[in-house]
């Protein structure tokens, strides 16, 4: 291959000219992004921080690196009353009583990696709002639930069916923390279920029957919170069904437990064709070393990494704390996948951001930052009448002397020939 040390012909003097005016644009644009970001802190850059308070909370709970490490120390080593809570970050009395409060109610339980992800000095965390029970859950006055997601789309036992190409089967209703924010908090109930085989069996014989599915998700709960073998098992199960393509896991543990990521999982993985696991960072803060190298197991054995975040008021209802999330995402080889519009369900009011909050934050991804980087925004129709997307709107008018009247994500207003 000849070495050409020009680069490409055909740029003028007038061209360059055009494109360095252009950059100043672009600079303009971004620069509020630049100036904001350096406010929003990512896990990556908090390792020695998040290791200080991993001592502190293995010295509380009488533990060792070695146990650290192992998923199921965290899993036994939940914590979940709040003696054990204020051992490790200050709680006033006031708010041990509302944990308790609340607690009563609605289980709480976060893995002690988890924890030591807070900022103990830092009321509003986001990792601490979404790990530790509010007060706010038993203030908000919204008697909403929404029977009708279960009522409705359940077919066969343990599966739920809104699409037409494809369906869930839930394994457990276990997870590796009870989010403040999960839709499904009226669901867990107080005790962590893992779903018989016979149900899974009646499961795998719908899908057998329904030839048209040919995608199955695997959740509850958290699909990730059954043994190895037990998910083997579904997984082969799956595989010997000719016309299922693809199997996904649900799962927020590279999150929350990343040590669930283990070589061995990863090995029976690679084993079971194509594999999607979408998991769900809320903010950059979850975005660590030991999430990166859950991760980068993942991706080794072949599995691809995607992003369901949530929309969440306090947490990253922002443009710029969730521009940062999606480019912190894809450091570590996570897709952003999508945006959920968070529900109106009892006790997550305060979490609730508009929809208008989500628009503006779309608007703020498309052209600020590469496509990759660009989750759907979507709202769960009420239900369980499945995803539905929003979008802002770029398209002005479809009829204009036979062209279409857009705007650009930059504002520049143009017509583009539609001519059939
Ligand atoms: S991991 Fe998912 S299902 Fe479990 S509590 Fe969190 S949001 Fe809910």
């Amino acid at each position: 291959m000849e070495i050409d040390k020009e680069g490409p012909k055909g740029v003028t003097e007038k061209g360059r000219e055009v494109a360095s005016a252009r950059c100043v644009e672009y600079k303009e644009a971004i620069q509020e992004y630049l100036d904001a970001k350096k406010n929003i802190p990512c896990g990556l850059d908090l390792t020695e921080r998040n290791e200080q308070q991993k001592k502190k909370i293995l010295a509380v709970l009488d533990g060792s690196e070695e146990e650290w490490n192992d998923w199921k120390w965290q899993v036994r080593n939940m914590i979940r009353d709040v003696e054990t809570l204020a051992r490790i970050f200050p709680l006033s009395a006031e708010e041990q009583k509302q944990i308790e409060e609340v607690g009563k109610d609605v289980r709480w339980g976060v893995s002690p990696y988890y924890a030591s992800l807070i900022d103990p000095d830092d009321p509003n965390c986001p990792i601490r709002m979404q790990s530790i029970p509010s007060i706010q859950e038993a203030l908000d006055p919204s008697v909403v639930t929404e029977p009708e997601t279960i009522l409705y789309n359940s077919p066969a036992p343990c599966i739920t069916r809104l699409y037409p190409d494809r369906l869930i089967i839930n394994v457990t209703n276990a997870c590796s923390m009870f989010c403040r924010h999960c839709l499904r908090r009226r669901d867990i109930g107080h005790q962590n279920i893992r779903y018989a085989k016979d149900s899974i069996n009646e499961a795998l014989a719908y899908i057998r029957e329904n030839t048209e599915i040919r995608d199955v998700l695997l959740t509850g709960g958290d699909a990730l919170m059954v043994a190895d073998d037990y998910l083997d098992w579904i997984l082969s199960e799956l595989d010997a069904i000719e016309h299922v393509e693809i199997k996904r896991l649900g799962t927020r543990t590279p999150v929350v437990l990343p040590m669930r990521i283990t070589d061995e999982f990863c090995e029976m993985l690679e084993k079971h064709g194509a594999i999607y696991l979408n998991t769900q960072f809320n903010h950059s803060k979850e975005i660590t070393e030991p999430a990166a190298a859950a991760v980068k197991k993942l991706t080794k054995a072949g599995v691809l990494v995607g992003n369901q975040t949530v929309l969440l008021k306090g947490i990253n209802a922002d443009k710029h704390i969730m521009k940062k999330l999606m480019q912190d995402a894809l450091r570590i080889r996570v897709k952003p996948y999508y945006i959920f519009h968070c529900k109106k369900l009892e006790g997550i009011r305060h979490f609730r951001a508009h929809i208008e909050d989500g628009l503006e934050i779309m608007e703020y991804l498309r052209g600020y930052t590469s496509g990759l980087a660009i989750p759907t925004y979507i709202i769960t129709a009420p239900g369980g009448r499945g995803k539905t997307p929003v979008n802002p709107n770029y398209i002005l008018n479809t009829n204009v002397d036979g062209q279409v009247l857009f705007r650009t994500w930059g504002g520049h207003v143009m017509k583009y020939d539609n001519e059939r």
